[in-house]
């Protein structure tokens, strides 16, 4: 394979020769539609994914294998899954955390990515497992992540929840109300155990991040009032079946700037202090997830900057130290192929609709949070065809089916292949099957060798589970058929 030398007139390119040249009013005149730099172009989104890249021949290939032989074989809509790039997150991640003295156990977030093949990837490189119900806590188990490396956490977990996860002998259960605490305590007196408890506080600092996705916030759910949590943390030592071993805390997800993070830790450590000032041990801390990543131009949270906060803030309590990260480990591991079904035209001088064969019930995130993803042409000769202005759309009965508003895309058109980008994370996990859309086929990819690790969901099991009840059924269907 050859890599394609980026010609000339993509994007970027036009947009530097505009910045140098003046000359903007001639391209605009020439192309009203393109409106550089307003979305990173095609060679911008590569330069920044390492895993990617584009091919003369084979057009779009992630680690060394080209992305069309996938659709070749599976068909679209279908999530690919990068081992190589997980790997490599991990270990710069654990790197970062390497270099200072203070060290940390990495958890990562099931919620962001479930599917077996991955967490078993994320565990051989020593990942331990943060679930937020019995069913990933199972599911992860599964993936051979034993429970004492395995915190769970979530505002509600139930009493079956509980019992599960230690019976398991979980690591630690993240308690996040005093109604929990006392729930807990019951199941572990009545199961015979001790629970291993760290209090979720909620430290009412702003992430700054998406409304959805902040978890910190004094109106958020999450957590315990931060000038309740002593008060508890005393009570929660005094509880049969409970053992306090720390504290928890995460503050929302998408978490670029470290500001956040150093107030909310900043907080940690005066709690911690006033807890032991009143005899009691804390001896791990819990420092939550939220690393973000560059989805589209934006600064990805550096993982180094964040053991840096972290040790700078509580590096010197001497406490055990974890965070639990999901999305940027996951996130720029992942893809989702789709094909053009059609170009649709629109009202007179507004954009065409570039409607996929996905749609919101695979990919929910741009309409549950107005999220942007980076869209690649994996023919070639596509990749940097002229850019136009279009609407990106799923076929879903709903406005919000939307992946994309004004796009500036290479111009693509009915059959054309293409990957949304960064899907590795809150991806697949989120699927539904609305509009009686079958669960999308996933592949991995490791080096030049890829695999089918979940096969596309059989349209016949959408409806495997459902029952008729007899008294429906002799009522309603009519004699003759027919409407
Ligand atoms: C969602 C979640 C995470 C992971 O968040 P990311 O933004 O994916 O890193 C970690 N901890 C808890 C408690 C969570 O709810």
């Amino acid at each position: 394979m050859t890599d394609l030398c980026f010609p000339s007139f993509h994007a970027s390119s036009t947009l530097e020769a505009a910045e140098q040249g003046g000359i903007v009013a001639a391209i605009m005149a020439d192309a009203p539609l393109t409106c550089p730099g307003q979305d990173p172009s095609v060679s911008d989104l590569l330069a920044v994914r390492p895993a990617l890249s584009m091919h003369a021949v084979d057009g779009l290939v992630l680690e060394d294998v080209p992305l069309n032989a996938i659709a070749d074989a599976l068909g679209t809509p279908t999530w690919v899954m990068s081992a190589g790039t997980l790997r490599a997150r991990y270990r710069r991640l654990a790197t970062a955390f390497e270099g200072t003295d203070t060290p940390v156990s990495i958890h990562f977030a099931v919620k962001a990515n479930d599917h077996l093949a991955v967490l078993r990837v994320l565990a051989a490189e020593g990942a331990g497992a943060d679930v937020v119900s019995g069913g990933e806590l199972r599911r992860a188990m599964a993936a051979g992540i034993p429970a004492c490396r395995i915190v769970f956490s979530g505002v509600g977990k139930t009493a079956d929840e509980m019992r599960l996860a230690l019976r398991a002998g979980i690591a630690q259960i993240n308690v996040e109300s005093a109604e929990e605490l006392d729930l807990l305590s019951a199941v572990a007196v009545d199961e015979g155990l001790d629970a291993p408890v760290a209090l979720r506080i909620n430290p009412d600092v702003d992430a700054g991040t998406h409304a959805k996705i902040t978890t910190g916030l004094a109106t958020n759910k999450f957590g315990i009032p931060y000038n309740r949590a002593a008060d508890l943390y005393a009570h929660a030592a005094a509880l049969p079946g409970i053992r306090a071993v720390g504290l928890a805390m995460h503050i929302g997800s998408q978490i670029t700037r470290m500001q956040p993070y150093r107030t909310a830790y900043a907080k940690l450590a005066e709690l911690v202090r006033t807890i032991r000032a009143r005899g009691l041990a804390v001896d791990v801390l819990d420092c939550g997830g939220g690393l973000g990543i560059s989805y589209r131009d934006e600064s990805e949270g550096a993982p180094e900057a964040l053991a840096s906060a972290i040790h700078t803030e509580l590096g010197d309590l001497g406490t055990r130290l974890a965070i639990e990260p999901g999305r940027w480990l996951a996130g720029p591991a992942g893809v989702l192929l789709s094909t053009v079904i059609l170009r649709k035209s629109g009202y007179d001088g507004m954009p065409p609709f570039l409607v996929l064969d996905a749609a919101m019930n695979d990919l929910m995130r741009p309409s549950l949070y107005d999220a942007w993803h980076g869209i690649l042409p994996l023919s070639p000769t596509e990749a940097f065809a002229p850019v136009e202005q279009v609407h990106v759309v799923g076929p879903v009965c709903e406005s919000g089916d939307t992946f994309g508003h004004d796009r500036s895309l290479p111009h693509m058109k009915a059959g054309s292949r293409l990957a949304l980008l960064d899907c590795g994370a809150y991806g697949m996990v989120m699927s539904s099957t609305y509009n009686a859309r079958p669960l999308a086929a996933q592949v991995m990819v490791d080096g030049n060798r890829w695999s089918v690790i979940r096969d596309r969901q059989q349209t016949e099991a959408l409806w495997a589970a459902d029952r008729i009840p007899e008294w429906v059924d002799t009522a309603l269907l009519p004699a003759g058929g027919g409407l």
